[in-house]
């Protein structure tokens, strides 16, 4: 038996070294900058548009009637959403360039879940646009906590912060922890509960901050933006703005009590 548990133990290392280099060889080899984020067919102009034509016309890129606090797309007339309303977030403002939806959900998902890290430097292209005219004096984005890190490979969120400074020319700072897993997955919860189900999840590092300070923290997808707002609150009266910004949002469909 001890032979056998060996030998199983073994084969799990020696496998799991393999999943890690096969993850590292796809990453180094697949051309990262002629590729739709969408379809993945080759498209000629990537660094304006790092999308095709025939997905344009398929996706929602978020530039409809929107919430002017956390970007989420209104049916009606109203400047605030319902959610903001009723839960002012800690962010000043947030930017999100796609609605999160058919093939741009699937992007998402593909990039995080399926390793697909060369999909960030198109987002951050979209990214980038709706952000040329903010003043930022540094980036962040939401952590993973430790486990999740060694399980996923690599942070979505800091992948994209990293490309958005790059374009920007504005640093990167690794601002917060998280120091521990939802008790439950938020994607069960209403919007109080969600906000409820994170606090204490995480926390700010020690970092140099100013009361001058722009501070724009980065997340793959925006939901009911309750950790967004958690991490904004961490660093609110620290500094003078914290804005947010996803590559998508969803449409505000939560129950809100
Ligand atoms: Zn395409
Ligand atoms: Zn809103």
């Amino acid at each position: 038996m001890d032979k056998n548990c060996e030998k199983s133990k073994k084969e799990t290392k020696f496998s799991l070294f393999f999943k890690k280099m096969h993850k590292k060889f796809d990453y180094m080899m697949f051309p990262d900058d002629i590729k739709c984020l969408f379809c993945e067919n080759d498209i000629p102009n990537f660094y304006e548009k790092p999308y095709c034509a025939e997905c344009e016309k398929i996706i929602q890129v978020n530039d409809g009637h929107r919430c002017i606090i956390c970007d989420t797309p209104i049916d009606d007339e109203a400047k605030v959403c319902d959610n903001c309303r009723k839960h002012v977030p800690n962010f000043k403002k947030a930017f999100c360039a796609f609605v999160y939806e058919g093939v741009v959900k699937n992007s998402v998902l593909s990039y995080k879940n399926d390793n697909k890290r060369y999909l960030a430097k198109g987002y951050a292209i979209c990214l980038a646009k709706k952000l040329k005219d903010l003043k930022i004096d540094f980036i962040t984005f939401i952590p993973l906590t430790k486990k999740k890190l060694k399980e996923r490979s690599f942070n979505q969120s800091q992948l994209l912060a990293t490309e958005l400074g790059k374009i920007l020319d504005v640093p990167v700072v690794d601002a917060f922890e998280k120091v521990k897993e939802e008790a439950t997955a938020q994607k069960f919860l209403n919007f109080a509960e969600r906000q409820k189900n994170i606090v204490g999840l995480y926390k700010l590092k020690k970092i140099d901050l100013n009361k001058n300070m722009n501070v724009l923290i980065v997340d793959d997808v925006m939901t009911t933006g309750a950790t967004l707002s958690f991490c904004s609150g961490l660093l609110k009266n620290k500094v003078k703005n914290v804005y947010v910004s996803a590559v998508a949002r969803t449409k505000l469909k939560i129950k809100l009590n």
